[in-house]
């Protein structure tokens, strides 16, 4: 039989095994007669060999049909025709009616259901985002040869390049990440496409950049590679003009990284950064909190470090990373470990007294009851031996 070049040779796909509960959705959509594939980035991860995430199904039957044919469901995107399963552990598998864009404006799409398989895979970006998987035949569709481009490594637009980045510009950002998690290399003509595109990122939404940025640094494999590419593509112009030219830590493993602190590293004022992306109030109090500083102890010796850690508090943590993230091994970092094995007392709340006693012993509460918290903090950081009860009300009395 002669096979057309975008028929794949199932000889060359390995079979892969998707969830019970995923093959039951199908096959109960199935036996209604609605055409139903396992779509997205969960076959990707999987052929490579990666953790897959959650396996998306797409049909052809309409979100009503969808959610007659489910006894639990829940209406998670309906707009966009995704619906949410319940399996019976109840665990949501989002089902999603193929559909096709009728009208993009780089931002948004509006979509229409009643697309075939074929169709619901060309609207989508990447041709290694592009393959579908029959759950119950287990028959594989790539008819934009994704398979090929994964094996080679090669993040490549699904049709016209230029036309799908100015469908939705996040594309491009999107092509960066997946080359940049995966390693990949971007296919010229997609890489160029990408670079013209880039000035219309202007007209993305802060939140929608924030997370591609926050997953890219999360997925990256090389971050060095993830920011020289936000660099050349343009993006670092338009949304982090602040980004280092290269990432100036060392290597840091998947499973350590946090995108506020990785952010605080690559760029020079991390909270107008994270201002500009609309990051939460969490978010922005602890960029700025890394901005603040003090970075480190004034020296290695015991008394500095524990005021460092009284100045910085609950930021410790995330001045630590910072060094961490930075390849450094500074001298202070074991005496910060020693000090907190040993429990010294870095903060008023580890006083041996209490507000109460201050009060016994005549403070009144207010400013005055806060200065002398402080001056006895201050002494408990130069000596934690002072920190018991008797002897810090004794040190109040001589203040007072
Ligand atoms: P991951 O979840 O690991 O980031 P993914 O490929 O699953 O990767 P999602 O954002 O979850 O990415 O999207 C699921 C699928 O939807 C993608 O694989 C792709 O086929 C399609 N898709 C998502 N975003 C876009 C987009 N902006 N343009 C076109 N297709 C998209
Ligand atoms: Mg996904």
């Amino acid at each position: 039989m002669n096979r057309s070049p975008a028929e794949p040779d199932e000889r060359e796909f390995p079979a892969v095994e998707l969830p019970p509960e995923i093959i039951e959705i199908a096959r109960r959509l199935e036996e209604a007669g609605y055409e139903t594939w396992a779509v997205g980035g969960a076959l990707r991860d999987q052929l490579l060999g990666e953790d897959r995430g959650d396996v998306d199904l797409a049909t052809a039957a309409p979100p009503e049909a969808v959610r007659r044919l489910f006894r639990h469901t829940v209406p998670v995107g309906i707009e966009h025709g995704t619906v949410g399963v319940l399996d019976p552990s109840r665990r949501l598998h989002e089902v999603t009616t193929f559909r096709r864009d009728v009208r993009t404006d780089g931002r948004h799409a509006v979509v229409e259901f009643g697309a075939s398989l074929e169709e619901d895979l060309a609207r989508r970006d990447f041709t290694i985002n592009a393959i579908a998987y029959h759950p119950t035949r287990q028959q594989w569709a790539d008819p934009f040869r994704g398979f090929a481009d994964l094996r080679e490594g090669v993040v490549r637009a699904v049709g016209n390049p230029a036309r799908r980045f100015q469908e939705d510009y996040l594309r491009v950002l999107r092509a960066i990440r997946f080359a940049a998690r995966f390693d990949f290399e971007i296919e010229p003509v997609t890489w160029a496409a990408a670079v013209t595109a880039a000035p219309g990122l202007r007209g993305l939404s802060a939140e929608r950049v924030r997370d591609e940025w926050f997953k890219s640094l999360r997925t990256a494999r090389a971050l060095h590679r993830l920011v020289r590419l936000w660099h050349e593509v343009g993006a670092a112009a338009i949304w982090l003009p602040e980004l280092r030219p290269t990432w100036p830590g060392g290597e840091v493993p998947r499973e350590e990284r946090d995108p506020v602190v990785l952010t605080a590293l690559a760029c020079a004022s991390p909270a107008g950064v994270l201002h500009r992306l609309r990051c939460s109030g969490d978010e922005l109090a602890r960029a700025e909190a890394l901005q603040r500083g003090p970075a480190q102890p004034a020296s290695a010796d015991e008394v500095a470090v524990r005021r460092w850690l009284a100045a910085v508090g609950e930021a410790a943590a995330d001045h630590l990373l910072l060094v961490r993230y930075r390849g450094e091994e500074p001298d202070w970092l074991p005496v910060v470990q020693r000090v907190r094995e040993r429990g010294d007392p870095v903060s008023r709340a580890g006083l041996a007294i209490t507000g109460h006693d201050l009060m016994a012993s005549g403070i009144p509460a207010g400013p005055e009851m806060g200065r002398v918290l402080d001056l006895l903090l201050d002494a408990v950081l130069a000596d934690p031996s002072l920190n018991t009860r008797e002897r810090l009300l004794e040190l109040t009395r001589s203040l007072q």
